[in-house]
């Protein structure tokens, strides 16, 4: 493994207690950089490897259908990883104070986890610094180019990051190894074993927990959980039938939102369900059209890959501040212009504008818990026409994303939303009432792109 994916939180001499792996972002046993690496600094110490997952009650405003996406997953994880005799520990409450208590009481002797550019993720990381005396790595498993190899700097534009990222690309992308079983002849220290809170992980104990999770977060009623499957065997299917069926005309069909043409992947990369630079090494080994392969690599690359960037070199990534100099103040010239329709959040939620095609993403979105990527950049530019201010359209274009996209809450996300909204990664382009030189979006525009009737009367109809 590339020794440039792995960072020092806190260094220090290794205890004589098994190695942790603190696993957060990227919640799957195939193709993590972060369990591979926690696994081989184990063996070399000659101690197991444990993993360990806390769950909080509130995050970042996550509802029923991602508490149980999630849940369902780390049961199958559990599974996975005790075929590779490797246990898993299930807690609950805040990272900060329950993973340094879980070291101590516990005696671990390394500590690992994955990277995430949030900045939730960074707060927990500072309290668990200053909690522990036990060496803390992180890993980048999540990104192909980690995260702070691939840029030193926030990025302008895609453009500017593209031939970074491709640059790093033959020193990262890499065939993963196997994962080592935990060796049973290493026996846990003793005053190391962990047996009631190995039995809280019981499927029964989730269970409870995903019945008290999933009571009164948020009026759900519309959701069609069968759209997507949780956990890494499904994530893989859906990779799998992507690459047979849909690669091929990811090209030409990718902007039609009426069509069957999209990955389908992104609450499995989400979730960390499964691993990008697996679906990169896949689909490059494809014979699929060459035009599409490209399309797509683009977009799991270095779309993907810039929203990290953001979030991580701009930890303000959803307020106004976060946008490019030219958008703010085009937007600050407008932000007094009359709008012909104000919205509160309550009317979007419930998809009641005055537009079918806007309402129609709203419920697909409510339905099925995953907009149309194309669509999705026509919803956020409309919350911004509707709403009082930039800064209102900001709060409730990331509201409704992080409480009902299956794949919300994640830098693709406030990345997507800045975009539509702020011009970030994107230019100055002709002037309009209201959003001033931010990119326009219209039905007009829609109807010569798709069949918007078809696509209406699809999400419309309950
Ligand atoms: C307003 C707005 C909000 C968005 N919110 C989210 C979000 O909350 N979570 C999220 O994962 N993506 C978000 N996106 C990005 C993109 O729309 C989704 O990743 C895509 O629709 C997911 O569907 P897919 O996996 O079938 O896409 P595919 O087209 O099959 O793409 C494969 C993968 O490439 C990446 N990707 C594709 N398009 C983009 C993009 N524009 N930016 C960054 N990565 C991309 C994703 O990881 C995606 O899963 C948002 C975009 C916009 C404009």
């Amino acid at each position: 493994m590339n020794p440039k994916r792995i960072r020092t939180l806190k260094p220090g001499k290794s205890g004589e207690g098994p190695v942790v792996y603190w696993m957060s972002r990227d919640q799957r046993v195939e193709d993590n950089w972060a369990l591979l690496f926690s696994r081989a600094i184990a063996q070399e110490a000659d101690v197991p490897v444990a993993v360990v997952f806390c769950l909080t009650e509130e995050f970042l405003g996550a509802g029923r259908r991602h508490y149980e996406f999630m849940l369902k997953g780390l049961q199958e994880l559990e599974v996975a990883l005790s075929r590779k005799k490797i246990p898993f520990f299930f807690l609950e409450g805040d990272p900060g104070q329950r993973i340094p208590q879980f070291v101590r009481k516990y005696g671990v002797g390394t500590l690992v986890t994955d990277f995430s550019p949030l900045r939730v993720k960074a707060e927990w990381i500072e309290k668990i610094i200053s909690a522990i005396k036990i060496p803390f790595f992180e890993v980048d498993a999540h990104n192909v180019v980690p995260c702070w190899e691939a840029s030193p700097k926030q990025e302008y534009a895609a453009h500017t990051f593209r031939p970074k990222l491709h640059g790093h690309l033959s020193e990262f992308l890499e065939e993963f190894p196997e994962l080592e079983p935990n060796s049973e002849s290493i026996e846990i220290p003793s005053g190391h074993s962990m047996p009631e809170i190995l039995s809280n992980t019981q499927e029964t104990g989730i269970k409870a927990l995903l019945l008290k999770e999933i009571s009164g977060k948020d009026n759900d009623s519309l959701f069609e959980p069968e759209h997507f499957k949780p956990g890494e065997k499904a994530a893989r299917k859906v990779m799998e039938s992507f690459l047979a069926e849909r690669l091929d005309s990811y090209n030409t069909l990718r902007n039609d939102p009426t069509k069957n043409a999209l990955s389908n992947l992104s609450p499995y990369l989400h979730f960390g369900q499964i691993s990008a630079q697996r679906v990169v090494l896949e689909v490059e080994k494809a014979k699929s059209d060459p035009e599409s392969k490209k399309a797509f690599l683009d977009e799991i690359l270095v779309w993907k890959e810039i929203a990290d960037n953001f979030c991580y070199y701009n930890p303000g990534y959803e307020r106004f501040e976060s946008f490019p100099d030219w958008a703010k103040k085009s937007l600050n010239v407008h932000r007094h212009d009359r709008r012909t329709y104000v919205y509160t959040l309550e009317e979007f939620e419930a998809g009641k504008t005055h537009d079918p095609l806007w309402n129609a993403s709203q419920m697909e979105l409510l339905r099925t818990g995953k907009i149309h990527s194309y669509m999705r950049m026509y919803w956020a530019k409309k919350i911004l026409e509707w709403s009082e201010s930039p800064e209102k359209a900001l709060e409730i274009a990331i509201c409704l994303n992080d409480r009902y996209e299956l794949d919300g809450r994640d830098p693709n996300g406030y990345a997507g939303i800045a975009w539509s909204i702020g011009g970030v990664h994107d230019r100055a382009w002709k002037e309009r009432e209201v959003i001033g030189k931010i990119r326009y979006m219209s039905y007009e525009g829609c109807k010569r792109k798709f069949d918007v009737k078809s696509y209406i009367a699809k999400y419309s109809v309950l």
